[in-house]
């Protein structure tokens, strides 16, 4: 049982206070990841939970218990970050070996595990070689191995994957669901990059300026955001916004859920009358900007069938549109 949980969470630094009362319940065996601009607080929840940066005030509870007076050490979490700190100088057997050595794991029990460990991350062929000699992935494997053999309740995870290539994290990324499916323990990841949150989490855990702004499975945040910031954070290219010039109000729509026309249809059907300023082609789709008086539009189509400065008619699907009050909540229709 390890949920992980933050009651009424303020964290300061000095005074500068950057949570403030949060509260969230991360379940327990779940891929949790905590998504959000920079700056927003994510790396600072998860220090709060792994007990480097303790919180300010308010309590937080691992497996139910309160471990605001446990030390990081005595935690059952293990961590792993951007900058993967592994030895130069151990070969990857020692560098797994490394932290049961130092808890005074028995040789026997210690060579069981680092075999296990091995297989599950796929390093088994490189046990005795130096972490020079494998590539940026395999090192992020030799980091997640040291973390995976201590057994901890909670993985926390700080931008693993952000000095891989992008092919090879898009495989890294794979290789997490798997590991997380293997081990069925928490995982808590953090990033700034929306397409490994919606890629990899059970549960996204959307940031801005230390509040939450959204928790729920990624094909929630996508299809019904909770406010503005959420609907243009999901989704590559983000949400088109428009104002409709009344008391406020936006609306919205996703860029694949556009159809371009050259010709006016019936005028309810394409509303919106534009010009395409740019047209970008990206394989099976292509990527339109169309400027329409001061609002400046993205569509994806799988026609590529319109040049720039082409003048174009915008349809979108009424039950494909989005709509926000003055207070960027989203109005349920
Ligand atoms: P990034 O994606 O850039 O890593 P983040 O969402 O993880 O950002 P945090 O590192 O949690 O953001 O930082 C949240 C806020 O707290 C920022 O405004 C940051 O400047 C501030 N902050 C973080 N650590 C400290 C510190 N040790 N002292 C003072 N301010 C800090």
């Amino acid at each position: 049982m390890a949920s992980i949980e933050f009651v009424r969470v303020t964290k300061a630094f000095d005074k500068n206070v950057v949570i403030q009362d949060l509260d969230l319940k991360i379940e327990d065996g779940k891929f949790t990841v905590l998504v959000g601009p920079s700056g927003c607080g994510k790396t600072t929840l998860l220090r709060m939970i792994a007990g480097i940066d303790p919180q300010t005030s308010g309590s937080v509870l691992i497996g139910g218990k309160d471990v605001t007076r446990v030390a990081p050490g005595q935690r059952g979490v293990a961590m792993v970050f951007q900058n993967y700190a592994i030895y130069p100088t151990m070969s990857v057997r020692e560098n797994i070996e490394f932290g049961l050595k130092n808890n005074k794991v028995e040789k026997e029990e210690r060579t069981r595990l680092v075999e296990t460990v091995s297989a599950t991350v796929g390093l088994q062929p490189y046990l005795d070689r130096k972490p020079s000699t494998l590539s940026g992935g395999q090192r992020q494997r030799v980091a997640l191995a040291r973390a995976m053999v201590k057994k901890p309740s909670v993985f926390l995870m700080d931008e693993p994957l952000s000095n891989l290539d992008a092919k090879l994290r898009a495989q890294m990324r794979i290789e997490l669901i798997e590991m997380h499916k293997k081990l069925g323990t928490t995982f808590v990841y953090v990033t700034h990059d929306q397409v490994e949150a919606m890629s990899m989490a059970d549960t996204i855990v959307l940031m801005n300026q230390g509040q939450i702004q959204q928790e729920a499975k990624p094909e929630v945040i996508y299809r019904q955001p909770s406010n503005l910031f959420a609907a243009q954070f999901i989704g590559v290219p983000p949400m088109n916004v428009g104002e409709l010039g009344i008391d406020g109000v936006r609306f919205g729509f996703r860029p694949e859920s556009a159809e371009l026309s050259g010709e006016p249809r019936s005028e309810t059907e394409y509303a919106i009358q534009g010009t395409i300023v740019t047209r970008e082609m990206l394989g099976s789709e292509t990527l339109y900007q169309v400027r329409s008086g001061r609002h400046s539009f993205m569509v994806k189509s799988t026609q590529d069938l319109f040049s720039v400065d082409q003048h174009v008619y915008l349809g979108v699907d009424a039950s494909k549109l989005y709509f926000f009050a003055a207070d960027e909540k989203r109005i349920d229709p």
